[in-house]
């Protein structure tokens, strides 16, 4: 695996306009190029003060960069993961999940509806800035949905995420204002089950 010091800002894997009407080139652009790249600046930024505290001797506030930290990568992460789990509407986007995870939706939830009901409610029920999330347990092998408070609280350990939707004010302002479920609602349309299920797969206990 390749490893790397510092984070980068991946590309999107289309293109800026590629996933409207959904989110529209106005909306993605801002959305990858300033917010998610603050993240990579931020992350970045606390790794270089960790350093040079080492090397000087210098006492930190520990909580406080921590906390710093865990928001910055926690925020770097998801918006990577964000990226990679949507595709352009039927050119790869959209539909229901096939194979070992829609049995395991199946399994859990009963129906694919029934899941998309419960994502959709963490979603839209998400306070202030956050995410929904689904993961699944490597203990269990159970998938569990996660509603992320800002991009690091109320994640569970063990449990790699599989699939995530950026609730946050700017990853929807300019298109949708302020009906969130609207987007919540669209978002359907451009989910890459193709990637969820490879992480899917990856995530099985073993
Ligand atoms: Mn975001």
């Amino acid at each position: 695996m390749e490893t790397q010091k510092f984070y980068t800002l991946p590309p999107l894997p289309y293109g800026y306009g590629d996933l409207a009407p959904v989110i529209s080139e106005e909306q993605l652009r801002i959305h990858h190029d300033k917010h998610h790249n603050a993240y990579v600046v931020g992350a970045n930024t606390i790794l270089e003060k960790l350093e040079a505290a080492r090397k000087g001797g210098a006492d930190l506030d520990m909580k406080a960069t921590l906390k710093e930290l865990s928001f910055h990568v926690g925020g770097h992460h998801l918006h990577s993961l964000f990226w990679k789990n949507m595709a352009p509407a039927g050119k790869g986007g959209g539909g229901a999940p096939t194979g070992a995870l829609a049995d395991a939706c199946m399994a859990e939830f009963g129906s694919f509806e029934r899941f998309k009901k419960e994502f959709s409610a963490a979603a839209t029920s998400a306070e202030g800035s956050g995410w929904a999330a689904l993961s699944v347990c490597k203990t269990t092998g159970r998938p569990l949905v996660m509603q992320i408070e800002k991009h690091n609280v109320n994640v569970y350990p063990g449990c790699p995420i599989l699939m995530v939707l950026d609730v946050w004010e700017h990853a929807y302002y300019l298109d949708y204002k302020n009906d969130r479920p609207k987007f919540v609602e669209n978002f359907w349309q451009i989910v890459n089950w193709q990637e969820v299920a490879r992480r899917f797969e990856k995530a099985q206990p073993r």
